[in-house]
């Protein structure tokens, strides 16, 4: 650093750098050393008012940054020495008003060019014979008429191939000059954002529903697949289906899966409790369609249901006259979540048992639904309902469902015949008064098959936890299945919620997201140059987000650890998350506060889907450093978007995160991987990928197109549920 800085204090009244070269100065300012960066020295020199200086780069700079990527020989002299302004706000400014004047007269350019060739397009003669170039009296000399029909023109106005109204074009790549004439419109309707405005850019109006939903009606049923042969009926009975009633990953996988069996020519149904937070504009079709009545609390209770449809899933909405699932949320609502899940699992059968219509396979989720399976071959099955077959997906073994004998009564069964070890008796509890049961070892028991969420995740809960007795007696039909993410949803390139789309092969857009966020929220924006034609990325930040549930599960301590160790190494952290206890939500929204003024950090304590899209999009690296994690999708949608995974390896994580420098991973390395539970393993990943960024630009481009097109899609999981489906069906 020495080094740096005398080099540095030589330059200043004797510059020899391009850009800082001053005649006649007096410069009285001062230096100092800042810390930045690994393997990077800076000096900052900060100019006095008094400092008379004739360069316009001094003048407009409130400091001028040196720095040196390997140390100075002796002579002062470096391979990799920098000298640039840090410019003063009004500089800034200055130069921002020139970019957008810059940009705006180009746009102006190409319009004029295309309005030209649009008009000498019209005084051309059709020849489809000769295909020959037939000149109008105003013939620019690049214009030629195409051999194809339905390709109108094309012409090299000097500024690159332009193609007009070519209709038969539109699936290929677009000619360099429409390309930017495009990107330069998008840029030019970009309303950018500011933290002072009346409405938070994420409260705008785009809708992914209306976007999934337009996607599935102009593609008839969606990307439509060769059909399966002997189609299956599928019925979903779950809490959450994304994204009317999604508080966490549960919602995406019923959505995904459902549509992926949909579009291999299965029939799908989805059961979901009408909860009175859902919002209805998003329930396409909503109508009411049955009335029956289900057994609750010794009595018959008047039921209704309601179908539509979700994102292009059939669903069926559940409710009683006096509805059940009260209150503005999913879970911890106006209600209580024992009773209403008891009245919903059987209100489900008693449909099928009064409507007649059986499925071949019911797909229930969590301790929520545990008691359908229960029920069904304890009373159901002995009834009219004998087609079905159960299969329970676990998502989250840490919630089990704790139930008294007396609340399970309520569904209609004699609870103080599950209380065995072979039945429903929460082994912890033997001996104790009163001994409870748990709804999801009920559902594992009565189950024809079970899985969880991804095959590191089945393995660690044969090990581990009080239910693995259950599971290793169950082990014949346990299985660990991937999840997938809806990669209709989760899609940079034709996402509604981003100022710009983008994909691995263009992937400009990204810069335009993380500059609109970063702008949105207040944070230093990275430096985006406009050149005419292209944005070049002078300065960047990483940017690391986090979209989480704020629970012990997911590494808390780890992610307050992340927030002041990303702010002191000069990145950037953005936190989307919310807490299901109050005392964490609070404590999260006072550091929210605190932080409301930095330049680096917001906490943000609220749910949002639509900035959920927009972080995915904007960030760099995506943090997901939890304790335990059965499959986990935030990695994964990060990795859709460009965002390069930091994980603790556990679960789904260790399934779908390999280390990048990790010889073992050569060919599949496509992220940070640490084990411990220690801030300093955190450390260990988070700083290497942090300085990886600033360090290695071209490889970390390259990491981040080639993460975009790995393939997590539902595709290979649904096969895989599928062929467990066929197995356990009857017929
Ligand atoms: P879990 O199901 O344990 O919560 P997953 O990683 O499987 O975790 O799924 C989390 C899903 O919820 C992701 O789609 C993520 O984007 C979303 N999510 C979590 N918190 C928020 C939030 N505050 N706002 C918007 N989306 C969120």
């Amino acid at each position: 650093m020495a080094h740096l800085l005398s080099w540095a204090q030589g330059i200043v009244p004797n510059p020899r750098s391009p850009g800082v070269h001053h005649d006649n100065v007096h410069c009285q300012g001062s230096f100092k050393s800042v810390p930045t960066w690994a393997g990077r020295a800076t000096v900052l020199y900060q100019p006095k008012s008094g400092d008379s200086c004739s360069n316009s780069l001094l003048r407009n700079s409130r400091a001028i940054r040196f720095s040196a990527t390997s140390r100075p020989d002796s002579q002062g002299r470096t391979d990799a020495t920098s000298v640039e302004p840090v410019e003063t706000t009004e500089g800034r400014i200055a130069k921002l008003l020139a970019a957008n004047e810059r940009l705006l007269a180009r746009i102006a350019d190409l319009e004029k060019v295309v309005n030209e060739v649009r008009a000498e397009n019209a005084g051309y003669i059709e020849d489809k014979a000769s295909a020959t170039p037939v000149a109008s009296s105003s013939q620019a000399p690049n214009a030629f008429k195409s051999p194809e029909p339905g390709i109108s023109l094309e012409s090299d106005s000097g500024t690159g191939a332009v193609t007009v109204e070519n209709s038969s074009l539109s699936q290929q790549p677009l000619p360099a000059a429409q390309e930017a004439t495009l990107i330069l419109s998008q840029l030019a309707n970009i309303r950018w954002p500011s933290p002072n405005d009346e409405v938070p850019f994420w409260m705008r109006k785009s809708n992914v529903h209306d976007h999934v939903t337009s996607f599935i009606d102009n593609s008839g049923a969606g990307r439509k697949i060769e059909p399966d042969k002997n189609p299956l009926y599928i019925v979903h009975v779950t809490a959450e289906l994304a994204p009317v009633a999604k508080v966490g990953g549960l919602g995406d996988v019923v959505t995904g899966l459902g549509r992926t069996c949909m579009e291999r020519g299965h029939k799908v149904l989805v059961m979901l409790p009408f909860y009175e937070s859902i919002d209805t504009t998003q329930v396409e079709g909503l109508a009411e369609a049955e009335t029956f009545s289900s057994f609750h609390k010794g009595s018959w209770l008047p039921v209704k249901s309601f179908h539509g449809k979700v994102a292009g899933v059939p669903v069926l909405l559940i409710r009683t006259d006096n509805n059940l699932f009260k209150g503005s949320q999913i879970y911890g609502g106006d209600y209580d979540e024992m009773e209403a899940y008891l009245f919903f699992s059987r209100a489900c059968l008693e449909r099928m048992q009064v409507t007649g219509d059986q499925p071949d396979v019911i797909h229930i989720h969590e301790w929520h639904t545990g008691v359908l399976a229960m029920l069904y071959w304890d009373m159901y099955n002995h009834l009219s309902l004998k087609k079905p077959r159960i299969v329970l997906t676990i998502h989250n073994m840490e919630h089990y469902g704790e139930c008294r004998v007396e609340q399970l009564n309520m569904c209609g069964l004699d609870g103080s015949a599950y209380g065995t070890i072979d039945r429903a008796i929460d082994e912890r509890t033997i001996g104790h008064n009163p001994e409870r049961l748990s709804l999801l070892k009920g559902g594992i028991v009565y189950s024809n098959a079970v899985t969880t969420v991804s095959p590191t995740y089945a393995n660690e809960t044969l090990c581990s936890g009080w239910l693995a007795n259950t599971l290793l007696r169950n082990r014949s039909k346990y299985f660990g299945i991937l999840n997938g993410i809806d990669t209709t949803v989760w899609d940079p390139a034709s996402d509604p919620c981003l100022p710009m789309q983008y994909n691995a092969r263009k992937i400009f857009g990204k810069l335009v997201c993380k500059q609109y966020v970063q702008r949105g929220l207040g944070l230093e924006a990275d430096d985006l140059v406009g050149d005419g034609i292209q944005l070049v990325r002078r300065k960047q930040t990483p940017l690391v987000i986090c979209i989480t549930r704020l629970v012990a599960q997911k590494g808390i301590h780890l992610i307050r650890h992340a927030i002041n160790q990303i702010g002191e190494r000069g990145g950037q952290f953005v936190l989307l998350g919310t807490a299901p206890d109050p005392r964490v939500q609070a404590e999260f929204e006072q550091m929210s506060q605190k932080l409301q003024t930095s330049k680096n950090i917001r906490l943000l304590t609220f749910y949002s889907e639509d900035l959920a899209h927009k972080l995915y999009a904007a960030g760099d690296i995506v943090l997901v450093p939890s304790m335990f994690e059965p499959c986990g999708l935030t990695q994964m949608i990060g990795m859709r978007y460009g965002a390069i995974p930091v994980v603790r390896r556990t679960g789904g994580l260790a399934d779908t995160v390999f280390d990048i420098d990790d010889p073992k991973n050569k060919n599949r390395g496509n992220g940070f991987v640490f084990d411990g539970i220690s801030e300093d393993s955190l450390d260990s990943a988070l700083n290497r990928a942090l300085t990886y960024h600033q360090e290695r630009r071209e490889w970390w481009q390259d990491l981040t197109a080639r993460v975009m097109e790995l393939d997590h899609s539902w595709n290979k999981s649904a096969a895989e549920y599928l062929n467990l489906y066929n197995n356990v069906r009857v017929g």
